[in-house]
């Protein structure tokens, strides 16, 4: 017989770090930002086909100060690294980034002095979303992983510790280049490229 079974009903338990995820996932404001062609699928979600009201983030902010996610929709010029570092900065803490499309994420194709190859040069990014552009629904599943972080995050000394694990998980991990090949092109031996 546990706890709850001597309680009244109509008792809930649960802890400090579930109720807060729960308050900080059903409350994400998106900052209105958008540089390239990926932001014409964000946009596409706010209407009534895809629906990001159901979330309770149709309301994308036009000031930094009042959003706390940064959806990069489109690759990032050097040109505007800045700026979209001071946008991140002006943003309340807790607050959270999407990296949309293989450009945000990587600088896909545009592998060129012009292009940031990948956001997380200037800013740390939460979720990466691949494709060429992202349908909506890949966005609404992207927003919905990080609701999932958000609700899994953890406080104060939990934090710290989760910190420290995925740092150490980090650095026990195999390199790419050493890594086995995932797939045979004729003459892969999933040996070591070092070696
Ligand atoms: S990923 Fe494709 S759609 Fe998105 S910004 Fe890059 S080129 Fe445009």
């Amino acid at each position: 017989m546990g706890i709850e079974e001597k309680l009244p009903a109509g008792f809930l338990l649960t802890t400090v770090e579930q109720v807060a995820g729960y308050m900080r996932k059903s409350s994400v404001w998106p900052a209105t930002f958008g540089l390239a062609c990926c932001a014409i699928e964000m946009m596409a979600v706010g209407t009534p086909d895809y629906d990001i009201a159901r979330f309770g983030m149709e309301r994308f902010s036009a000031t930094p100060r009042q959003a706390d996610l940064m959806i990069v929709a489109g690759r990032v010029s050097q040109k505007m690294a800045p700026v979209v570092r001071q946008v991140y900065d002006q943003m309340p803490e807790p607050k959270w980034v999407i990296a949309m499309g293989v450009c945000a994420s990587s600088g896909g194709m545009f592998n060129n002095y012009a292009i940031v190859q990948g956001v997380d040069h200037i800013v740390p990014v939460d979720v990466y979303l691949p494709g060429c552009p992202p349908r909506p629904e890949m966005l609404l599943n992207a927003i919905l992983v990080l609701h999932d972080q958000i609700q899994n995050s953890k406080l104060g000394v939990n934090r710290v510790a989760a910190a420290r694990a995925a740092e150490e998980a980090a650095l026990r991990a195999t390199p790419t280049q050493l890594m086995a090949a995932t797939h045979d092109h004729g003459v892969s031996t999933g040996r070591s490229l070092l070696a």
